[in-house]
């Protein structure tokens, strides 16, 4: 057994061990190499519960925020997905392994094209991108029956809840980067939504306005 394969497996275990139950997140993580979307100086710590670094002052989550939030969402093979920040492309990868078929919008023009390429490779057809600001959504593809956020914001886009489907879930992370933030999950009944705290998280922020055309964060 491989160095990798086998801190993989602890990996999986010690997910298991903290709630991660849901066979079809656990055995996403497994099949999903997270060493693909690691900066190459980070290579080594690619199966260690960590966040690292990526490109343009972003990161990637640990392998457990990653497996909570998948988990969270109460994804189906017939679902239809949208994730706000692309980043590395590797929480979008792990929902295209579930769900039906994968939105992803990232205002980076850089990581964008970066994480495309990991996609191909992957030959994930189920995922789509878009380089755009996530605060609108993606208007032309609602209603979703699920929303990731991977960025922190004070209060969820207005425009994000009104894309959930009835029943849907949006789990975001709340608050402003200078504090503590909440993931919290909120839900789609009718007119009203309902939300429930979850865990105390750390994101990098939801940046408000134009997307980027890459270069500098
Ligand atoms: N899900 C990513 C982690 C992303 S870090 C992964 O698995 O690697 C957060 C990402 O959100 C960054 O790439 C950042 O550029 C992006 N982001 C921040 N504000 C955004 C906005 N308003 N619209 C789209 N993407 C945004």
């Amino acid at each position: 057994m491989s160095y990798d394969e086998a801190r993989k497996i602890r990996l999986i275990m010690s997910l298991r061990g903290r709630g991660i139950t849901s066979s079809a997140v656990l055995g996403a993580l497994e099949r999903v190499p997270r060493e693909l979307f690691v900066d190459p100086a980070f290579l080594d710590q690619a199966w260690e519960d960590r966040a690292l670094p990526i490109a343009a002052g972003q990161t990637v989550s640990q392998p457990f925020i990653v497996a909570f939030m998948t988990q969270a969402l109460e994804l189906t093979d017939r679902t239809k997905v949208l994730e706000i920040g692309t980043g590395s492309g590797y929480q979008a990868a792990i929902l295209a392994r579930i769900a039906r078929r994968v939105y992803t919008v990232e205002r980076h023009a850089e990581l964008l094209q970066t994480a495309e390429r990991r996609f191909a490779q992957l030959k994930l057809h189920n995922l789509h991108t878009r380089h755009g600001d996530g605060w609108k959504g993606w208007a032309e593809q609602a209603p979703f029956e699920a929303i990731i956020v991977t960025a922190a914001a004070s209060e969820p886009p207005a425009a994000l809840l009104e894309q959930l489907g009835e029943g849907g879930r949006l789990v975001a992370p709340i608050g402003n980067t200078s504090e503590v933030q909440r993931l919290v999950r909120f839900r789609r009944r009718g007119d009203a939504i309902e939300q429930e705290k979850l865990l105390d998280v750390r994101f990098v922020p939801l940046v408000r306005g134009a997307a980027r055309p890459g270069g500098a964060p």
